[in-house]
Parts: structure tokens; C-alpha cells; sequence
């Protein structure tokens, strides 16, 4: 059955596959338990809601046994025109990844169906993510042995570099199952030091701080010691992906045809993103993935200043 899910995932052009047992995570959930009692998290509360479940996939699924992680490389070297608003990757695809990764993990899951029957999926519960549940991605994708979480917080494949969206698929069935990989940072510390906002300290990321955060997940006005240093995102932002040598290494284009990018991001200037209305944006990025946190917060950080020291 492992080798069929991973040959038949590699078909269905998913760029890794592992498979995990569904046991607790509880050292991760130790580590997160705190990280939310000093409120590290801002105003992402959703985080603290169905928290067993998150390290537990049995909780989310019942009768689950096993993991199966997906990766999809969504790294491509074009780039937006310099000094441009600045849009993360993973936004650029012109269809939100989350329907992308979505369609081809139905794929696996009725691939997996024909082959092993209904029983392997339990009907009742959904059991296919993508960043759309309360579970622990990166944790057991690492468990999966596609990666280890890296300083900067982000899955980083040692064959993929860190530009991948993480599929989930949780299974009835028991497996042979893929070694984990040990943390391989090293004594690497680039991406805590080219952090604009200091968010990456003390091996604790303050969401507070990320830009990726103020951009995508809080409504509240951005603190003033903070401003200077959004170094010109508007939509996430990849710096501490963009310094970390194992994406310099390995970061190559993708090759999947569904996460071709919106030609204006690839297009727009500065002065094409300050004249963006409301009823443009819809049409433009009504079906991608930086909807997400709205146009009022988007024209709030485009007029913000840009301290060049601070850029990338
Ligand atoms: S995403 Fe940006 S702001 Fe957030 S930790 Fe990484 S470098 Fe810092
Ligand atoms: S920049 Fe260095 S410390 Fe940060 S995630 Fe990459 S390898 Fe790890």
C-alpha cells in the first residue's frame, strides 16, 4: 500500500509523498500550549480552538491510522518588477492553492479507493486538508520524513527547499512508514538575522511581529515601531524563505500548470498597485489565494514607507 500511494502520487505530479502513523504529537503540542499562553499567536484565536485535535489526527478522524503528506513545489524564479508591492509566492497562483492541491489529493484519495476499497476513508468526517483544519502540517510532514521544520519555522524539503504546499490525507489503514529527517539548520542562523521585524527570536516566532501576520491575519493598525520595517510586502512575505541556503540550493521552478501566476502581479508597478480599485482587485485576485486579508489592508500597506535598509 506505501509504495502504491507514493508511486500514484508522483503520477498525479505531486512533488514528495510520505506517510506518517496518526499518534499523537506530543511534544509539538507541549511547544504550541505555551507558545499560546504568552500569547504569542495575536489575534489568530482560532489556533487555540480544537487544540487536541490539531496533534492528534485520530481526534479529527476517528479510526484514522495513518498520515499521508503530500508536497507541491510552488517556487518559480520570475519576479515581480522591482519596487513593486511585494506579493509571497504562494499567492501568485491565479487559482487559490488550497483548490489546486485540493483537486489532485481527491485524485489520490479515489486512486486509493479503486485499489483498496471505501473502508480506507472514514465517510463521516472530512479527511482531506489543506491548510483548512486544525492539524499540525509541519509537524508531520517532518514525521513523514519530507523535512524539518527550520528555524524560520517553515517545512524545508532536503530535495525541495521550503516553496511547497503541504497536502493531507488521513487513512484507515496501517503501513510500512517513512523515517523522519533530523533537523538539518545546523548552526545556520540567516533567517532569524534577516528578519526585518525581529519576529524570529529565541527559537519562538512572535506572529505578533511576522509580516506575514500584519498583512494576512490581523485588522488592527500596525504599530508604529514596526512600520519602517515591512519591507515592502503587502501580501505575506518570504524573506526568511528567500536567505535560507537550502532554497538558494534548491529552489527550482515548478511545473505545474494549475499555479500559473496572475500576469499582474508579474506586471503591476508600484504606481498600477496605488491605483488598484476595489472592483479591479476582485476581478484580478478574485480567485486567489491573497483575497485573503481584504484590498482596505492591501492599500494600508502600500503606503507604507520603505525603509531600504530594511528591504530585501
Ligand atoms: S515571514 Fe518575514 S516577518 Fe515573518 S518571520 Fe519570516 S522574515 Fe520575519
Ligand atoms: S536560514 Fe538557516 S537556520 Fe533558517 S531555516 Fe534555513 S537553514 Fe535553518
Amino acid at each position: 500500500m506505501h509504495t502504491f500511494i507514493k508511486n500514484t502520487a508522483q503520477n498525479l505530479g505531486f512533488d514528495a509523498c510520505g506517510i506518517s502513523p496518526a499518534d499523537e504529537l506530543t511534544g509539538d503540542k507541549v511547544y504550541m500550549k505555551n507558545w499560546l499562553k504568552v500569547g504569542l499567536n495575536g489575534d489568530m484565536q482560532y489556533l487555540e480552538r480544537n487544540f487536541d485535535k490539531r496533534f492528534d489526527p485520530r481526534l479529527l478522524v476517528p479510526g484514522c491510522k495513518s498520515v499521508i503528506v503530500t508536497l507541491t513545489n510552488y517556487y518559480t524564479s520570475e519576479n515581480q518588477p522591482e519596487n513593486a508591492p511585494k506579493v509571497a509566492k504562494y499567492g501568485w497562483p491565479e487559482v487559490d492553492y488550497h483548490f489546486v492541491i485540493k483537486a489532485k489529493l481527491s485524485q489520490l484519495e479515489q486512486a486509493i479507493r479503486n485499489e483498496f476499497g471505501n473502508d480506507c476513508f472514514n465517510d463521516d468526517c472530512q479527511h482531506l486538508f489543506v491548510d483548512s483544519a486544525p492539524f499540525a502540517e509541519k509537524s508531520f510532514a517532518q514525521r513523514a520524513g519530507l523535512g524539518w521544520v527550520g528555524k524560520n519555522k517553515l517545512l524545508i524539503s532536503p530535495v525541495l527547499g521550503s516553496f511547497c504546499f503541504i497536502g493531507i490525507l488521513l487513512i484507515n489503514n496501517e503501513m510500512v512508514y517513512d523515517e523522519p529527517i533530523r533537523d538539518k539548520c545546523g548552526n545556520c542562523t540567516r533567517c532569524i538575522d534577516a528578519c526585518p521585524t525581529k519576529a524570529l527570536q529565541n527559537g519562538v516566532l512572535d506572529a505578533r511581529r511576522c509580516i506575514s501576520y500584519l498583512t494576512l491575519e490581523t485588522k488592527r493598525e500596525i504599530q508604529e515601531d514596526l512600520k519602517p520595517y515591512i519591507s515592502g510586502y503587502v501580501k505575506g512575505c518570504d524573506i526568511c524563505a528567500n536567505v535560507c541556503p537550502w532554497n538558494k540550493k534548491l529552489s527550482k521552478q515548478h511545473d505545474q500548470i494549475e499555479l500559473k501566476p496572475v500576469k499582474e502581479i508579474l506586471e503591476f508597478t508600484k504606481e498600477d498597485w496605488l491605483q488598484l480599485s476595489q472592483t479591479e482587485f476582485n476581478r484580478i485576485f478574485g480567485k486567489s489565494a491573497i483575497k485573503r486579508g481584504g484590498f482596505e489592508r492591501l492599500k494600508e500597506m502600500i503606503g507604507l514607507p520603505l525603509n531600504p535598509q530594511n528591504g530585501e
